[in-house]
């Protein structure tokens, strides 16, 4: 992003000194390409999303935690792995220049995912002490991908992590097992429909090596026949090879050795056991061993769901084992396992509406005439703290545009405030559906509004 620092304060001064000016639609500032608004009605969608979440996730004893949105660039370059398209490629990085001038400027990075942050603050803060293993966090996350359809340069990931000392049971296949049937869970809550759960095991840090080995001398003759990027994989990390989209190396990829043929018996083992206890527990997959992961800390078990609906990014979350990552960032040895699911896509592939999830005024308060628009904000307030949704007219509008309004906001009643119905305490209490109406004393409307809901 570098730091153009005199064109933004000479900009600015230009602005200021001009003034408002009119706009023509060229001149109109618009969104970042890759970035969007998120508008309602849809933001219900997503609130309806991050609620289910809160309920499933802290059902299975998750407890929330929130990272600055940008951290130290060698945090990612470490964590993820200097390898990895996103660090590679993706990042916005910006050098933040020293507070004095003998201080050196430190590179920084707008987070590209949130499990680095994650494992730095469960480091920084000792949580291994407060035995807080179980994490999760919703949040912004940057990474400069070119744009398209369920993908953006802004976008929002839910995720959870199991952390701890082996003592603690993070190693056992039992947490992978239950972060699976975990998301099945939530899934299922959200009433998303036909995902796949793909899974694999990569192994643990020496199969990685042997694999990668054989990857390396099984690429060397054909390596030249791939991609730049591959031909560089090749050599210095030939795992990322299958990270690979260029379609005319598919093929070549196709015949590279399989990490199933590399595990050891421990891995072999502990995978066997997490699909033993999927199984068990009705949580349905499918076994791909070319699923590799994005990210350089992963061991063992790695998996993505994917949704047909989404076409061509079909990934809806994945995630995978990081045994090796809190030592990989000079914390103690702890194990891990989490998952990040793109909010962006899970919302696309709800099979709700927005409309079925958001709330609709129960009430629409018509005061009548002047005078009016002090009892009808007393009446407003009683009637939100019984949290009903009640929205106001003004006493200038006359009773048929106040009827009209409350029913285009799809309110279910009209309540009349005039001044007869302010001085005997009976009101009039529409239902803007069926046109029925009532007479209600002050005290009852809340429970007659709320009878309805
Ligand atoms: P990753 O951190 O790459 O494992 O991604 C986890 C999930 O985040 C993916 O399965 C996607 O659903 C989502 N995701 C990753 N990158 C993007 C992006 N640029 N735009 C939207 N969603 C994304």
């Amino acid at each position: 992003m570098g730091h153009p620092q005199s064109a933004v304060s000479q900009h600015t001064l230009l602005v200021r000194t001009t003034g408002p000016q009119p706009t023509t639609n060229d001149q109109m500032i618009k969104a970042i390409r890759g970035t969007r608004d998120l508008l309602p009605p849809d933001t219900a969608l997503w609130n309806f999303v991050e609620k289910t979440v809160g309920e499933v996730f802290g059902a299975y004893n998750f407890q929330e935690i929130r990272t600055p949105i940008f951290e130290a660039t060698e945090l990612f370059a470490r964590g993820v792995g200097e390898e990895t398209d996103i660090v590679s490629k993706e990042m916005f990085t910006w050098e933040d220049r020293g507070r004095a001038q003998s201080e050196k400027n430190q590179l920084l990075t707008l987070r590209p995912e949130n499990t680095a942050g994650v494992v730095r603050a469960y480091i920084e803060h000792n949580l291994q002490q407060r035995g807080l293993n179980k994490l999760y966090y919703i949040g912004p996350q940057f990474r400069r991908e070119r744009p398209q359809k369920g993908r953006y340069r802004q976008f929002y990931q839910i995720g959870a992590e199991v952390i701890g000392p082996a003592s603690s049971g993070s190693e056992s296949p039992m947490r992978d097992a239950e972060l699976l049937e975990m998301l099945a869970t939530l899934l299922d809550r959200l009433g998303v429909t036909g995902w796949t759960l793909e899974l694999n095991s990569i192994g643990c840090a020496a199969d990685r090596a042997r694999y990668n080995e054989a990857l390396r001398q099984a690429l060397d003759p054909v390596k030249d026949k791939m991609c730049g990027d591959c031909q560089r994989r090749a050599v210095t990390n030939p795992l990322r090879v299958f990270d690979c989209k260029v379609p005319e190396d598919q093929p070549i990829i196709e015949q590279l050795p399989r990490i199933s043929e590399y595990l050891d018996e421990p891995c072999r083992q502990h995978f066997g056991q997490v699909k033993e206890i999927l199984t068990s527990a009705g949580v349905p997959f499918t076994l791909n061993d070319r699923l590799v992961r994005g990210l350089d800390y992963y061991t063992r078990t790695a998996f993505e769901f994917t949704h047909g609906a989404l076409g061509a990014q079909n990934a809806i979350l994945g995630g995978g084992r990081y045994d090796g990552l809190s030592e990989s960032l000079g914390g103690p040895p702890v194990p891990g396992i989490g998952f990040a699911i793109g909010e962006d896509r899970l919302v696309m592939s709800l099979g709700k509406t927005a409309e079925e999830v958001s709330r609709k005024p129960d009430v629409y308060i018509a005061p009548l005439g002047a005078g009016m628009n002090k009892e009808a904000i007393r009446l407003a307030r009683e009637l939100r703290r019984h949290n009903i949704v009640a929205e106001l007219g003004d006493e200038t509008f006359r009773l048929k545009k106040s009827l009209e309004t409350g029913s285009k906001l799809g309110a279910k009643y009209a309540l009349i405030v005039g001044e007869n119905e302010v001085s005997t305490g009976v009101f009039a209490l529409k239902n803007l559906a069926t046109g029925e109406q009532k007479s209600v004393a002050r005290n009852e409307l809340a429970g007659a509004i709320r009878a309805s809901q």
